[in-house]
Protein backbone atom coordinates (compact mmCIF):
# COMPACT_ATOMS: atom_id res chain seq x y z
CA UNK A 1 0.00 0.00 0.00
CA UNK A 2 0.99 3.47 -0.63
CA UNK A 3 0.28 4.90 2.53
CA UNK A 4 1.89 7.80 2.76
CA UNK A 5 0.74 11.33 2.26
CA UNK A 6 3.20 12.31 -0.95
CA UNK A 7 4.02 15.58 0.19
CA UNK A 8 7.81 14.77 -0.87
CA UNK A 9 6.82 16.22 -4.00
CA UNK A 10 6.99 19.85 -2.28
CA UNK A 11 10.90 19.83 -3.12
CA UNK A 12 10.05 20.54 -6.46
CA UNK A 13 7.75 23.66 -5.41
CA UNK A 14 9.04 25.39 -2.78
CA UNK A 15 12.69 27.20 -2.43
CA UNK A 16 15.69 25.42 -0.65
CA UNK A 17 15.78 27.31 2.16
CA UNK A 18 11.88 26.42 3.17
CA UNK A 19 12.99 23.28 2.88
CA UNK A 20 15.23 23.18 5.46
CA UNK A 21 13.31 25.20 7.81
CA UNK A 22 10.23 23.11 7.08
CA UNK A 23 6.96 23.71 5.75
CA UNK A 24 3.70 24.94 7.18
CA UNK A 25 0.45 24.11 5.47
CA UNK A 26 -3.18 26.53 7.22
CA UNK A 27 -6.23 24.27 5.90
CA UNK A 28 -9.21 25.29 7.02
CA UNK A 29 -12.84 23.39 6.63
CA UNK A 30 -15.73 24.47 6.58
CA UNK A 31 -19.88 22.93 6.00
CA UNK A 32 -22.58 22.61 8.14
CA UNK A 33 -21.80 19.21 11.10
CA UNK A 34 -22.35 15.35 9.19
CA UNK A 35 -21.06 16.41 5.75
CA UNK A 36 -18.11 14.28 6.55
CA UNK A 37 -15.60 17.24 7.59
CA UNK A 38 -13.71 15.18 9.79
CA UNK A 39 -13.60 11.82 7.96
CA UNK A 40 -12.17 13.69 4.72
CA UNK A 41 -9.60 15.66 6.51
CA UNK A 42 -8.06 11.62 8.05
CA UNK A 43 -8.57 10.34 5.20
CA UNK A 44 -6.50 13.21 3.21
CA UNK A 45 -3.73 13.47 5.78
CA UNK A 46 -3.74 9.12 7.33
CA UNK A 47 -4.26 11.03 10.78
CA UNK A 48 -5.36 7.96 12.40
CA UNK A 49 -3.02 5.90 10.33
CA UNK A 50 0.39 7.36 12.00
CA UNK A 51 -0.41 6.69 15.47
CA UNK A 52 2.98 8.64 16.14
CA UNK A 53 1.86 11.73 14.76
CA UNK A 54 0.86 14.15 17.74
CA UNK A 55 -2.14 15.63 16.87
CA UNK A 56 -2.99 18.56 19.44
CA UNK A 57 -4.90 21.59 20.14
CA UNK A 58 -3.26 24.64 19.39
CA UNK A 59 -6.38 26.73 19.99
CA UNK A 60 -9.72 26.90 20.56
CA UNK A 61 -12.12 29.80 20.51
CA UNK A 62 -15.92 30.07 21.16
CA UNK A 63 -17.99 31.92 19.08
CA UNK A 64 -21.93 31.97 19.80
CA UNK A 65 -23.15 28.94 17.58
CA UNK A 66 -19.62 28.51 15.44
CA UNK A 67 -16.64 27.11 17.18
CA UNK A 68 -13.42 27.53 15.77
CA UNK A 69 -10.82 25.10 16.47
CA UNK A 70 -7.08 24.45 15.44
CA UNK A 71 -5.02 21.48 15.63
CA UNK A 72 -1.52 20.76 14.54
CA UNK A 73 0.12 18.04 13.33
CA UNK A 74 3.72 17.14 11.94
CA UNK A 75 4.77 14.87 9.45
CA UNK A 76 7.97 14.27 8.26
CA UNK A 77 8.50 12.05 4.50
CA UNK A 78 11.53 11.27 2.60
CA UNK A 79 13.32 14.30 5.26
CA UNK A 80 10.75 16.99 4.57
CA UNK A 81 9.18 18.16 7.30
CA UNK A 82 5.30 19.60 7.02
CA UNK A 83 3.58 21.11 9.54
CA UNK A 84 0.16 21.26 8.57
CA UNK A 85 -2.69 22.82 10.71
CA UNK A 86 -6.10 22.31 10.42
CA UNK A 87 -8.80 24.63 11.67
CA UNK A 88 -12.26 23.09 11.48
CA UNK A 89 -15.50 25.05 11.61
CA UNK A 90 -17.68 22.53 13.91
CA UNK A 91 -21.31 24.25 14.44
CA UNK A 92 -21.14 26.40 11.20
CA UNK A 93 -24.46 26.35 9.50
CA UNK A 94 -26.54 24.66 11.46
CA UNK A 95 -28.40 27.56 13.72
CA UNK A 96 -31.71 27.30 13.22
CA UNK A 97 -31.24 30.89 11.76
CA UNK A 98 -27.52 31.15 9.77
CA UNK A 99 -27.91 35.16 9.30
CA UNK A 100 -24.23 36.32 9.33
CA UNK A 101 -22.60 32.56 10.55
CA UNK A 102 -19.67 33.94 8.32
CA UNK A 103 -18.82 36.09 10.34
CA UNK A 104 -16.92 34.12 12.70
CA UNK A 105 -14.77 32.99 10.35
CA UNK A 106 -14.49 36.12 8.51
CA UNK A 107 -13.06 37.51 12.06
CA UNK A 108 -11.54 34.04 12.60
CA UNK A 109 -9.48 34.82 8.99
CA UNK A 110 -8.66 38.82 9.76
CA UNK A 111 -7.25 38.08 13.04
CA UNK A 112 -4.65 35.63 11.29
CA UNK A 113 -3.74 38.75 8.91
CA UNK A 114 -3.80 41.03 11.67
CA UNK A 115 -1.28 39.17 13.70
CA UNK A 116 1.21 38.43 11.07
CA UNK A 117 1.04 42.39 9.87
CA UNK A 118 1.99 43.38 13.45
CA UNK A 119 4.76 40.60 13.74
CA UNK A 120 5.81 42.25 10.41
CA UNK A 121 5.94 45.68 11.42
CA UNK A 122 8.23 44.65 15.14
CA UNK A 123 12.04 44.57 14.47
CA UNK A 124 12.52 41.21 15.48
CA UNK A 125 11.25 39.28 11.79
CA UNK A 126 13.00 36.14 12.03
CA UNK A 127 10.60 34.17 14.22
CA UNK A 128 6.87 35.91 12.59
CA UNK A 129 4.91 33.16 13.61
CA UNK A 130 2.56 32.62 10.43
CA UNK A 131 -0.80 31.26 11.10
CA UNK A 132 -2.66 32.86 8.00
CA UNK A 133 -5.04 30.30 6.37
CA UNK A 134 -3.67 29.60 2.82
CA UNK A 135 -6.92 27.19 1.75
CA UNK A 136 -10.82 26.46 2.78
CA UNK A 137 -12.21 23.24 2.13
CA UNK A 138 -16.03 24.42 1.18
CA UNK A 139 -18.18 21.35 1.77
CA UNK A 140 -21.46 21.70 -0.11
CA UNK A 141 -24.32 19.09 0.62
CA UNK A 142 -25.27 16.74 -1.77
CA UNK A 143 -29.25 16.66 -1.33
CA UNK A 144 -29.87 20.18 -2.19
CA UNK A 145 -30.61 21.42 -5.65
CA UNK A 146 -27.05 23.37 -6.25
CA UNK A 147 -26.02 26.16 -3.64
CA UNK A 148 -28.32 27.16 -0.96
CA UNK A 149 -28.34 30.93 0.18
CA UNK A 150 -26.06 30.42 3.42
CA UNK A 151 -23.02 28.60 0.59
CA UNK A 152 -23.27 31.86 -1.70
CA UNK A 153 -23.15 34.14 1.46
CA UNK A 154 -19.87 32.51 3.12
CA UNK A 155 -18.58 32.48 -0.25
CA UNK A 156 -18.66 35.59 -1.03
CA UNK A 157 -18.04 37.20 2.47
CA UNK A 158 -14.98 35.52 2.22
CA UNK A 159 -13.54 35.16 -1.51
CA UNK A 160 -11.09 38.15 -0.97
CA UNK A 161 -9.86 36.58 2.14
CA UNK A 162 -9.14 33.10 1.03
CA UNK A 163 -8.43 30.36 -1.53
CA UNK A 164 -12.04 28.50 -1.32
CA UNK A 165 -12.07 25.44 -2.89
CA UNK A 166 -15.75 24.13 -3.20
CA UNK A 167 -16.39 20.47 -2.81
CA UNK A 168 -19.47 18.36 -3.16
CA UNK A 169 -19.49 16.61 0.13
CA UNK A 170 -20.65 12.77 0.63
CA UNK A 171 -20.50 12.15 -3.48
CA UNK A 172 -21.78 8.35 -2.51
CA UNK A 173 -24.75 9.35 -2.29
CA UNK A 174 -25.51 10.78 -6.11
CA UNK A 175 -25.77 8.57 -8.93
CA UNK A 176 -23.17 9.71 -11.64
CA UNK A 177 -25.85 11.83 -13.40
CA UNK A 178 -26.55 13.37 -10.29
CA UNK A 179 -23.24 14.42 -9.49
CA UNK A 180 -22.73 15.45 -13.26
CA UNK A 181 -26.06 17.71 -12.64
CA UNK A 182 -25.03 19.00 -9.12
CA UNK A 183 -21.09 19.78 -10.48
CA UNK A 184 -22.77 21.89 -13.21
CA UNK A 185 -25.24 23.35 -11.74
CA UNK A 186 -23.19 24.26 -8.61
CA UNK A 187 -20.10 25.82 -11.60
CA UNK A 188 -23.23 27.79 -12.98
CA UNK A 189 -23.93 29.79 -9.53
CA UNK A 190 -20.70 30.35 -9.11
CA UNK A 191 -20.43 32.26 -11.74
CA UNK A 192 -24.06 33.69 -11.68
CA UNK A 193 -22.90 35.26 -8.02
CA UNK A 194 -19.57 36.22 -9.58
CA UNK A 195 -18.09 34.06 -6.71
CA UNK A 196 -14.50 34.09 -7.27
CA UNK A 197 -13.39 30.15 -6.30
CA UNK A 198 -9.42 29.31 -6.20
CA UNK A 199 -8.42 29.44 -9.79
CA UNK A 200 -5.38 27.34 -10.72
CA UNK A 201 -2.35 29.38 -12.42
CA UNK A 202 -2.19 28.90 -16.11
CA UNK A 203 0.64 26.68 -17.50
CA UNK A 204 4.33 27.94 -18.69
CA UNK A 205 4.47 27.28 -22.40
CA UNK A 206 7.94 25.70 -20.83
CA UNK A 207 5.83 23.42 -18.56
CA UNK A 208 6.08 19.58 -19.41
CA UNK A 209 2.86 17.74 -21.26
CA UNK A 210 2.51 15.96 -18.09
CA UNK A 211 1.79 18.41 -15.54
CA UNK A 212 -0.44 20.37 -17.88
CA UNK A 213 -2.73 17.27 -18.58
CA UNK A 214 -2.44 17.18 -14.46
CA UNK A 215 -4.19 20.66 -14.35
CA UNK A 216 -6.45 20.35 -16.81
CA UNK A 217 -7.64 17.21 -15.02
CA UNK A 218 -7.65 19.23 -11.58
CA UNK A 219 -9.55 22.10 -13.21
CA UNK A 220 -12.04 19.76 -14.81
CA UNK A 221 -12.97 18.11 -11.15
CA UNK A 222 -14.34 21.20 -9.45
CA UNK A 223 -16.00 21.39 -7.68
CA UNK A 224 -14.20 18.42 -6.25
CA UNK A 225 -16.70 15.28 -5.82
CA UNK A 226 -15.30 13.58 -2.35
CA UNK A 227 -15.83 10.37 -0.65
CA UNK A 228 -14.69 10.18 2.89
CA UNK A 229 -13.62 6.94 5.02
CA UNK A 230 -12.04 5.38 7.99
CA UNK A 231 -12.38 2.38 7.16
CA UNK A 232 -10.10 -0.11 4.84
CA UNK A 233 -10.38 -3.13 2.71
CA UNK A 234 -8.17 -5.19 1.09
CA UNK A 235 -8.37 -4.99 -2.71
CA UNK A 236 -5.97 -7.15 -4.89
CA UNK A 237 -3.41 -7.63 -2.00
CA UNK A 238 -3.86 -3.81 -1.11
CA UNK A 239 -5.33 -2.18 1.53
CA UNK A 240 -7.60 0.55 0.80
CA UNK A 241 -10.04 3.45 2.02
CA UNK A 242 -14.14 2.17 1.41
CA UNK A 243 -17.14 2.65 2.42
CA UNK A 244 -18.88 -1.09 2.37
CA UNK A 245 -22.38 -0.92 1.85
CA UNK A 246 -24.78 -4.44 1.07
CA UNK A 247 -24.58 -3.72 -2.75
CA UNK A 248 -20.84 -2.91 -2.50
CA UNK A 249 -17.99 -1.26 -2.16
CA UNK A 250 -16.98 2.59 -2.98
CA UNK A 251 -13.19 3.38 -2.89
CA UNK A 252 -11.84 6.75 -1.40
CA UNK A 253 -8.80 6.28 -3.79
CA UNK A 254 -10.63 5.23 -6.92
CA UNK A 255 -10.30 7.91 -9.80
CA UNK A 256 -13.52 6.39 -10.94
CA UNK A 257 -15.21 6.02 -7.72
CA UNK A 258 -14.96 10.23 -7.00
CA UNK A 259 -12.29 12.74 -6.85
CA UNK A 260 -10.53 12.00 -3.93
CA UNK A 261 -7.16 11.68 -5.42
CA UNK A 262 -7.47 14.76 -6.97
CA UNK A 263 -8.09 16.91 -4.72
CA UNK A 264 -5.32 15.57 -2.67
CA UNK A 265 -3.02 15.77 -5.24
CA UNK A 266 -4.21 19.60 -5.82
CA UNK A 267 -3.45 20.00 -2.14
CA UNK A 268 -0.19 18.43 -1.54
CA UNK A 269 1.33 17.79 -4.35
CA UNK A 270 1.15 20.19 -6.82
CA UNK A 271 -0.41 23.74 -5.62
CA UNK A 272 0.12 23.80 -2.15
CA UNK A 273 3.13 26.11 -2.94
CA UNK A 274 1.10 28.40 -4.98
CA UNK A 275 -2.07 28.00 -2.52
CA UNK A 276 0.30 29.67 -0.17
CA UNK A 277 1.74 32.69 -2.70
CA UNK A 278 -1.61 33.17 -3.93
CA UNK A 279 -2.13 33.88 0.33
CA UNK A 280 0.79 36.07 0.60
CA UNK A 281 0.96 38.06 -2.65
CA UNK A 282 -2.66 38.57 -3.07
CA UNK A 283 -5.33 38.28 -0.29
CA UNK A 284 -3.10 39.36 2.44
CA UNK A 285 -1.75 41.91 0.33
CA UNK A 286 -5.63 42.87 0.17
CA UNK A 287 -6.26 43.32 3.60
CA UNK A 288 -2.50 45.03 4.61
CA UNK A 289 -3.82 48.24 2.02
CA UNK A 290 -7.18 47.79 2.67
CA UNK A 291 -5.48 48.43 7.08
CA UNK A 292 -3.38 51.61 5.31
CA UNK A 293 -6.02 53.02 3.45
CA UNK A 294 -8.22 52.98 6.72
CA UNK A 295 -5.87 54.37 9.14
CA UNK A 296 -4.96 57.36 6.32
CA UNK A 297 -8.94 58.51 6.76
P1 LIG B 1 -18.39 16.49 10.13
O1 LIG B 1 -19.41 16.83 11.14
O2 LIG B 1 -18.56 17.34 8.91
O3 LIG B 1 -16.99 16.54 10.65
O4 LIG B 1 -18.70 15.00 9.62
P2 LIG B 1 -18.03 13.61 10.09
O5 LIG B 1 -16.72 13.41 9.40
O6 LIG B 1 -18.04 13.53 11.56
O7 LIG B 1 -19.06 12.57 9.46
C1 LIG B 1 -20.42 12.53 9.80
C2 LIG B 1 -21.03 11.18 9.39
O8 LIG B 1 -21.01 11.02 7.99
C3 LIG B 1 -20.28 9.98 9.97
O9 LIG B 1 -21.22 8.97 10.27
C4 LIG B 1 -19.40 9.54 8.81
O10 LIG B 1 -19.11 8.15 8.86
C5 LIG B 1 -20.26 9.86 7.61
N1 LIG B 1 -19.48 10.17 6.43
C6 LIG B 1 -18.29 10.82 6.39
N2 LIG B 1 -17.86 10.94 5.13
C7 LIG B 1 -18.81 10.34 4.35
C8 LIG B 1 -18.92 10.14 2.93
O11 LIG B 1 -18.08 10.53 2.13
N3 LIG B 1 -20.06 9.48 2.49
C9 LIG B 1 -21.02 9.05 3.34
N4 LIG B 1 -22.07 8.43 2.82
N5 LIG B 1 -20.93 9.24 4.67
C10 LIG B 1 -19.84 9.86 5.17
MG1 LIG C 1 -16.19 17.22 12.43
Amino acid sequence: GKDYVGFATLLCQVRRKAVKKGFEFTLMVVGESGLGKSTLINSLFLTDLYKDRTLYDAQERINKTVAITKKSVEVVEKGVKLRLNIVDTPGFGDALDNTNSWKPVVDYIDQQFEQYRQAEICLNRKNVQDNRVHCCLYFISPSGHGLRLIDVEFMKALHKKVNIVPVLAKADCLTRSETHYMKTRILDEIDRHEIKIYDFPECDSDDDELLRKHNSVLKKSIPFAVIGSNTTVESNGRKVRARIYPWGVVEVENPAHCDFVHLRSMLVRTHMQDLKDMTEDTLYENYRTQILCQNQE
